[in-house]
């Protein structure tokens, strides 16, 4: 049986001159990305860095699938870091993974780091055009149970966890994909999600096993809506993946549906609850589209549950259910001593299979914590809660101070542990405001020591640039407001739900 990276190569010979991937300013076919990936991992191991996970840091510039490629063909994990992260966390990563070196085609990343080498554009650039070399050894091919990338996730302490992904996890899953959701060879793949999120591994491995050509949307068009729906127009976009919140934001616009994209096939959902509102709306604008709700996290390797929407689950289902697992994988719903919880009964969800991650890199005490063996197979506790229902799985939000807002994934933890550090704050909690089950915003609520700040809009906007040191822009809560003091329950925590029904 090929690996994943024999498979991606194929397509250079079977369709050399196929666009592989491409953003809003070039393209790269497949024959491009077998020389420039072959290329960065002959330069990998002769310099002798394949023995450590790889740091590529950046956006979705052409540069960065062939950066993947090479690194997983050098024997190394890749660590993907979108370039919007800080760089106080990005350090923080950097220790967690002993990673020797960074690979960027981003302009940036300024600052030197002592522990790390770093591989500006230029030198990546004439790394990847070299063609002296021959192409590397298949041995050196990251494969089976070593591990292929590692994402970083919130985590509750203030640090991010890197979640492992082996090559063996990612066929499990990628296999699913291309078998079950009807994929054809050489579709159109939309990437909306930072390759940092699991979610654009959804789109990235069923697209270049296919021989599909994968189609960035970088964040600059997110942002501008005329240039995105012209940029989704020209591409001829067939297979959707997206978080829900974001096909939501293109429905507020009339024109999002089936004139204006003809050629979607697949709409492909997951990462947070997919209501049965925006599933109607647009099953009623793309009538001759498939869409598949589908759920998991990122340490079962993006997805493990599926269901296709139709208008007949729509009507039975409120909320729509998250699926079947994969034929491979197993799913129990459990109590707080592990026992298996009857259909209709709600409990925590354990997923048990060939796509759950080996752990968290280099935090044996997280890993314990959130993974055992079930008969012989790898099982994550997931923190969601869920019951099954005439053979479906629904979603029934978190256990866990979890929440995931505009499809990100944040421990509210990680935020109060990072608030709590800055010298002017005496105590905070973090609250979200939910709205239909939904996490639409976070609210703070701050002690502060004596301070000099006039307004308190002086003071929020001081604590909010404070943050933006320590954490990416979309943990930063919007809302703050000041108490002089937190309430606390009888066993002495904060009271977070009389300060849930004080607020909201
Ligand atoms: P991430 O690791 O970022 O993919 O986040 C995983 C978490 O997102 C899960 O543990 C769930 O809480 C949530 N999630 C993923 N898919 C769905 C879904 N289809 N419906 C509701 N919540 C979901």
């Amino acid at each position: 049986m090929k690996s994943i990276i024999e498979q991606i190569d194929q397509w250079a010979i079977h369709t050399p001159e196929t666009i592989a991937f491409q953003n809003s300013e070039s393209s790269l076919t497949y024959k491009n990305l077998k020389q420039q990936s072959d290329a960065l991992a002959n330069w990998i191991v002769n310099n002798n860095y394949s023995n450590n996970p790889i740091i590529v840091y950046g956006h979705m510039q052409i540069e960065m699938i062939s950066i993947f490629l090479g690194s997983v063909k050098a024997g190394c994990a890749y660590i993907p870091v979108d370039e919007s992260i800080p760089f106080e966390r990005l350090k923080k990563m950097i220790a967690n993974s002993g990673a020797t070196l960074l690979i960027t085609p981003s302009e940036k990343l300024e600052i030197e780091i002592d522990s790390i080498t770093v591989i500006k554009p230029d030198e990546l650039k004439s790394i990847l055009s070299s063609t002296t070399l021959n192409s590397p050894l298949t041995e050196t091919f990251v494969k089976d149970d070593e591990s292929f990338y590692i994402i970083y996730t919130s985590g509750s302490t203030g640090d991010p966890k890197g979640v492992q992904i082996t090559e063996r996890n990612l066929r499990s899953f990628s296999d699913w994909i291309l078998k079950d959701f009807h994929l054809q060879e050489g579709q159109r793949f939309l990437n909306q999600a930072p390759f940092s999120f699991d979610l654009s591994v959804m789109d990235i491995y069923p697209s270049l096993l296919s021989g599909g050509t994968l189609i960035a949307v970088e964040k600059s068009f997110i942002e501008r809506p005329k240039v995105l729906f012209e940029f989704l127009m020209e591409n001829e976009i067939e297979v959707w993946t997206s978080t829900p919140s974001f096909v939501e934001m293109c429905m507020m616009n009339p024109n999002y549906n089936e004139e204006l994209l003809p050629n979607i096939k697949t709409f492909l959902f997951c990462g947070e609850v997919l209501s049965n509102n925006s599933a109607k709306q647009l099953l009623n604008r793309f009538p001759n589209a498939s869409i598949y709700n589908t759920y998991g996290p990122t340490e079962a390797t993006v997805a493990v549950t599926f269901v296709k929407i139709t208008e007949e689950i729509i009507n039975q289902y409120s909320p729509l259910p998250i699926g079947v697992p994969k034929e491979d994988t197993k799913i129990y719903i459990m109590d707080e001593d592990g026992n298996v919880l009857p259909d209709g009964t709600a409990g925590e969800i354990v997923i048990v299979g060939p796509s759950v991650s080996k752990g968290y890199l280099n935090n044996l005490a997280k890993t314990d914590a959130a993974y055992m063996q079930i008969n012989g197979m790898r099982a994550y506790k997931t923190g969601d809660s869920g019951y099954f229902e005439n053979g479906q799985l629904f979603y029934k939000g978190r256990i866990d101070f979890q929440v995931k807002l505009h499809g990100y994934r944040i421990e509210i933890e990680d935020i109060e542990n990072n608030i709590r550090k800055l010298p002017i704050v005496h105590s905070a909690v973090v609250l979200p405001e939910m709205k239909d089950g939904k996490c639409i915003d976070l609210h703070c609520l701050v002690v502060v020591k004596e301070h000099d700040f006039e307004k308190e809009f002086h003071l929020t906007r001081y604590l909010k640039q404070q943050l933006s040191n320590f954490m990416p822009s979309y943990m930063i809560p919007r809302k703050f407001s000041y108490l002089t003091s937190l309430p606390m329950t009888t066993n002495g925590k904060v009271d977070r739900k009389n300060l849930m029904e004080q607020i909201y």
